[in-house]
């Protein structure tokens, strides 16, 4: 049956979380903290499946825009980054970085896939150690956030964008403008970009559709992206969003108590599983801020598991930021 009613969507501010799945739980943290030098932000297990680990990384603080997650299964399979997922994760570097990030890259052995300009700003693409697409782009305005780990010239800020493989459009379009209310800003070589109205901030304000109606489907395993998550500013908010999206014949979960924030889920038509998540409370509520992601941090739900859950996870270490020349 055909939905008669909807609402308008208040507008999303942005990517809030982007969740993916990796293989050996140390390599993933090498790769994020020791070579893109993210600050891992949270260590706990998967709420759904608390035998194994979830890590995110993500700013000094932890903030919205900036988490991306991994369920690390080890001695995980590759799967396949297909059509119906993200497959490029993009991060904000200041204006002028990129050759630093070539070479950064380039002398720590990490594979390039591609180099060039987007929508006037230049871009490297470039895998982890699962093969998961992922890119560093300039970002005019990034410059001014906090930095972690590397220098402010040149370090991570957040996301800059999410790139979504889908095999048609129509509905994927339709779901960011009328389900999130962000906006199409262009096309640029069949990459249609959609950005928040929202412009305050520089980061997480871009979703990029790709159509690629001969691309196989995406196969979840090691080196793709599980879901996408966008921000909601408060509760109300997102029972806003819950709301609009189910009226417009969303199959929308109930809201999820995720401890760090709230959220919901639904699948878009073509094929990306998202979530919507609020912004607080956020990754100081069970620690403090200098000690993000220092220790095994369980919801309350598990805590009277906790030796046999640390008895069963492999023990990992936080290295330092990798130098180069
Ligand atoms: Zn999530």
């Amino acid at each position: 049956m055909r939905p008669t009613t909807t609402g308008s969507a208040v507008p999303i501010s942005g990517i809030h979380h982007i969740t993916a799945i990796a293989s050996d739980p140390q390599k993933n943290i090498d790769f994020y903290v020791g070579i893109l030098c993210l600050r891992m932000v949270k260590k706990t297990v998967n709420f759904d499946d608390p035998g194994t680990y979830h890590f995110y990384f993500g700013d000094a603080a932890g903030s919205p825009g900036t988490i991306l997650t991994f369920f690390p299964w080890p001695g995980a399979k590759r799967g396949t980054q297909g059509s119906g997922s993200v497959i490029a994760t993009a991060f904000a570097v200041p204006v002028g970085s990129i050759d630093h990030w070539a070479s950064r890259l380039s002398d720590l052995k990490v594979a390039i896939r591609g180099r060039g300009t987007r929508f006037g700003n230049k871009f490297i693409a470039f895998e982890d150690h699962d093969g998961m697409g992922l890119e560093v782009i300039e970002t005019p305005g990034v410059e001014a956030l906090p930095a972690w780990g590397l220098d402010p010239s040149v370090a991570i800020r957040g996301f800059h964008s999410a790139t979504l493989s889908v095999r048609s459009c129509e509905a994927t379009s339709r779901m960011l403008r009328e389900g999130l209310g962000m906006v199409e800003q262009g096309s640029e070589n069949g990459r249609q970009r959609f950005v928040t109205v929202d412009q305050a901030g520089a980061i997480g304000r871009v979703i990029d559709l790709l159509t690629e109606p001969d691309r196989a489907p995406s196969r979840l395993g090691a080196g793709v992206v599980h879901h996408i998550a966008v921000r909601a500013s408060d509760d109300a908010h997102e029972l806003a969003l819950q709301r609009v999206l189910a009226d417009t014949g969303y199959g929308v979960t109930e809201v999820r108590e995720r401890f760090y924030f709230r959220s919901v889920y639904y699948r878009e038509r073509g094929g990306v599983l998202f979530e919507i998540a609020t912004d607080a409370p956020g990754f100081a509520i069970d620690e403090a801020a200098d000690a993000l992601g220092t220790n095994l941090k369980l919801p309350p739900q598990y805590e009277g598991a906790r030796s046999r859950l640390e008895a069963h996870l492999p023990p990992v270490t936080i290295p330092s930021v990798r130098r180069t020349s």
